[in-house]
C-alpha cells in the first residue's frame, strides 16, 4: 500500500477510533461501519459537478427507485435540499404552508426567507401532522393583500412533535387539496423510512402524489453525511442547477455517496430495533419520579421527556457531566434519539443516570 493510502486509512480508522465515551442520544451521531469505509475507499469516482461520478448516479438512481420518482439529486445536507425544493416550487414574494414546528421554519435559519425570499404561512397542526383540512385552511382569499400560497410541507416524521407519523391516507388527504388549489407538494423525509417501517410500508406509498421528497442519509440510516432530493426528471434538472448556485455541487462525491449507497440499502434494517429500543427508553423513563413520559406518544426512535419545574438546558449540563447527551427542548423537556450505535445497555445506563440527575438536587430520591 502506498503512503497516501495508508495515510487515509490511518485517518479513517482514527474517525472510527474516537468514540467519544458519552451516550449519545442523536441520530445524526452514528459513525461510519468498516463496510461503509471499505466502500468509501475502492468507490469508483469522477467529477460530479459533470454527472461523472458513477457512484453518486448509482446512489441517486437507487434512491429514485425507493420513492418512486423519476430521479434523485445527491446534496450534502437536508438543509439544502429542503431550500432547494422551496426555490424550484414557490418564486420570490409567495407563501409556503407548513406545520409551525416544522424543520423548515425552525432550524434552517430562516433560509426560507433570507435565501429563497418565500413567505412561510404557519400552522399548528396536532402531532405536527398537517392535513388537507389544515392547507384548506390556510388557503387565504385571491386578494391583492394576499401573498399567494405555491407550496404545502409535510414533515414525515416530525422532529420536533416528537417522531411522529403521517400515513399514507394522510398524506393523500393534503394531495387532493393540493391538486384543487394547484400547489406543489414537498415532503421533508429526513426521518421517512422510520415512518415506512413505523406502518409496515414501502417508503414508496408515503410519497405518492408529491411534487419532491428530502431525504436524509445521515440520520437513522446511519451514513456520515448527505441527503436525497427526489422529484420529477424536470425538477431534478433544475434542482441540478440550483444546488450549484447554493455552492452544493461535489466533486468526487461518489466517496461519500458510496457510505450512502449502503445506508439506503442497508441502513432500514436496524431501525425496527431503534423504535422498540426508544419503546423501552420511554417506559423505563416512565418509571423515574419528577420525569414526564406517555410511552404511547412514542412512535419511531424519538423519546421526549418533561422535567417539570426545571429548566431545559440545567437538565441537558447535568446529563452531559453523567455521561449522556440529549437535545434541550426547552422549556423543560429534552429530546432522545435512539439510533444504530445504541445498545440496551446504553439504554439502561442512560435511564440511570437520569434517574440520579434529577434526584440528586436536595430531592428525596425515589426508592
Ligand atoms: C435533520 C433534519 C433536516 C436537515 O438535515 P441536515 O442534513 O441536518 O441539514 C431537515 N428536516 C428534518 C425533519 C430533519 O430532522
Amino acid at each position: 500500500m502506498d503512503i497516501a493510502a495508508e495515510a487515509v486509512r490511518s485517518t479513517l480508522s482514527y474517525i472510527v477510533g474516537n468514540r467519544d465515551p458519552v451516550i449519545d442520544f442523536f441520530d445524526t451521531s452514528t459513525r461510519p461501519t468498516p463496510k461503509m469505509l471499505d466502500a468509501m475507499r475502492t468507490a469508483p469516482v469522477g467529477d460530479d459537478v459533470y454527472g461523472e461520478d458513477p457512484t453518486v448516479r448509482e446512489l441517486e438512481a437507487a434512491a429514485a427507485g425507493l420513492l418512486g420518482t423519476d430521479a434523485a439529486l445527491f446534496v450534502p445536507s437536508g438543509t439544502m435540499a429542503n431550500l432547494i425544493a422551496v426555490m424550484l416550487h414557490a418564486r420570490n414574494g409567495e407563501a409556503v404552508i407548513g406545520e409551525a414546528r416544522t424543520h423548515l421554519l425552525t432550524a434552517e435559519t430562516g433560509g426560507v426567507a433570507a435565501v429563497a425570499g418565500v413567505m412561510p404561512q404557519p400552522v399548528f397542526a396536532d402531532r405536527g401532522v398537517l392535513l388537507g383540512e389544515h392547507v384548506e385552511a390556510a388557503m387565504l382569499p385571491d386578494d391583492v393583500h394576499r401573498p399567494t400560497a405555491a407550496l404545502a410541507w409535510i414533515e414525515n416524521t416530525h422532529n420536533v412533535a416528537g417522531g411522529t407519523v403521517t400515513t399514507p391516507g394522510e398524506v393523500a388527504g393534503v394531495v387532493d387539496v393540493c391538486r384543487r388549489h394547484g400547489l406543489a407538494l414537498h415532503i421533508d423525509g429526513a426521518r421517512l423510512f422510520n415512518a415506512a417501517v413505523a406502518l409496515g410500508v414501502p417508503v414508496s406509498q408515503l410519497t405518492r402524489g408529491a411534487t419532491s421528497v428530502t431525504i436524509a442519509l445521515s440520520k437513522g440510516l446511519g451514513a456520515p453525511v448527505g441527503s436525497l432530493l427526489a422529484a420529477s426528471r424536470d425538477d431534478i434538472a433544475r434542482a441540478r442547477r440550483v444546488r450549484k448556485m447554493l455552492g452544493g455541487a461535489m466533486r468526487q462525491a461518489g466517496v461519500v455517496a458510496a457510505a450512502g449507497l449502503l445506508a439506503l440499502r442497508r441502513g432500514v434494517d436496524h431501525l425496527a430495533e431503534d423504535h422498540a429500543r426508544a419503546r423501552r427508553l420511554a417506559a423505563a423513563l416512565a418509571d423515574v419520579e419528577d420525569v414526564d413520559v406517555d410511552p404511547l406518544a412514542v412512535e419511531t426512535n424519538i423519546v421526549i421527556a418533561r422535567f417539570p419545574g426545571r429548566d431545559a438546558h440545567d437538565v441537558v449540563a447535568r446529563l452531559r457531566d453523567a455521561g449522556v447527551k440529549v437535545a434541550a427542548r426547552p422549556p423543560d423537556g429534552v429530546r432522545l434519539v435512539t439510533h444504530r450505535d445504541l445498545s440496551d445497555a446504553d439504554v439502561s445506563s442512560a435511564v440511570a443516570a437520569v434517574r440520579s440527575a434529577v434526584t440528586s438536587k436536595a430531592r428525596i430520591p425515589a426508592t
